[in-house]
């Protein structure tokens, strides 16, 4: 039973981690309604609806015979091409890469080549997702698929680096991403922090070009209640505005071509606030536009 306990414990602080808040790991969220704060365990899905009481996502509440009744976050999230898309992930590697071969012909352009493992100099072998030459200099670009953890962004980007090859990680989406909140993935907001503040991404259509994207700040109004308690004691909340912490707003910068608006950069290491994982110091290939935020 303390097994089953501590797995439930641990599936709950994998979802706060992914989520970016840990504030329903407690088993308590607010009604809506009343703003109250109230236990999982007390409560079933018409009382809600919830929302977590740090971030102001909303919160739904689970209830399931083997595990303990809890809340859970909810937002809506990106369409992003998942794991076992595999061959929709495939056709938009090549799409990109057959955008950058007609671009640059001489460039030796390749989807899925394996750069052998250099034993000497202790270097493993890498197989980016798009390599070729830009500039006469090499280039990767990968196209995340979203299995893929930090810790493997995160070796991977070494890797190059210790190769000196520059790299650009891009989200592949089903479709264009749409002007609206959404909540950006761990592995999403891992690349906000790489990239000084934006993550690229891909739709169809978009050939050999990328669109940045910040994530800016998005806001949740929390509804005017009054009631009066039992005593006759007249009680107000709510009738402003907050700041989600987990939900963002897109903020769009310019459509950016792979081959003509980057340039290799090396950038220091770094350490995001609450980011589990830092940044090394690392080579990427990196959009040279000022910051339009
Ligand atoms: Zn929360």
């Amino acid at each position: 039973m303390d097994d089953e306990l501590g797995a439930a414990e641990k599936a709950r602080r994998r979802e706060a981690e992914e989520f970016g808040c840990y504030g329903l790991v407690g088993g308590a969220a607010r009604q809506l309604r009343t703003h109250n704060w109230v236990r999982a365990c007390e409560v079933t899905k018409q009382d809600g609806p919830f929302y977590c009481g740090r971030c102001y996502s909303d919160a739904i509440v689970r209830k399931c015979d083997e595990k303990v009744d809890h809340f859970a976050h909810e937002a809506p999230r990106t369409a992003a091409i998942g794991a076992k898309e595999g061959e929709l992930h495939l056709a938009c590697k090549r799409q990109i890469c057959a955008e950058l071969a007609a671009g640059s012909p001489d460039g030796s352009w390749e989807a899925e080549r394996t750069i052998p493992a250099n034993a000497k100099r202790g270097i493993r072998e890498v197989r980016p997702d798009i390599s070729g030459r830009l500039r006469n200099g090499r280039v990767a670009v990968e196209v995340q698929a979203s299995a893929l953890s930090i810790t493997s962004i995160l070796k991977r980007t070494l890797t190059y680096t210790q190769r000196r090859i520059p790299v650009l990680w891009v989200v592949p989406l089903h479709a264009e991403l749409p002007d609206a909140q959404f909540r950006p993935r761990l592995y999403e907001r891992y690349f906000q922090s790489i990239y000084f503040g934006r993550t690229y991404y891909w739709w169809p259509g978009l050939g050999a070009s990328v669109m940045p994207v910040h994530y800016g700040i998005a806001k949740r109004h929390i509804p005017y209640a009054e009631w009066y308690e039992q005593g006759g004691e007249h009680i107000e909340v709510g009738g402003y505005e907050v700041d989600y912490k987990a939900i963002k707003r897109p903020v769009f910068g310019p459509l950016l071509k792979i081959d003509n608006h980057f340039a290799p950069h090396r950038r220091d290491a770094f350490t995001p606030e609450n980011e589990r994982k830092a940044v090394p110091e690392c080579d990427l290939w990196f959009d040279h536009m000022e910051p339009w935020w």
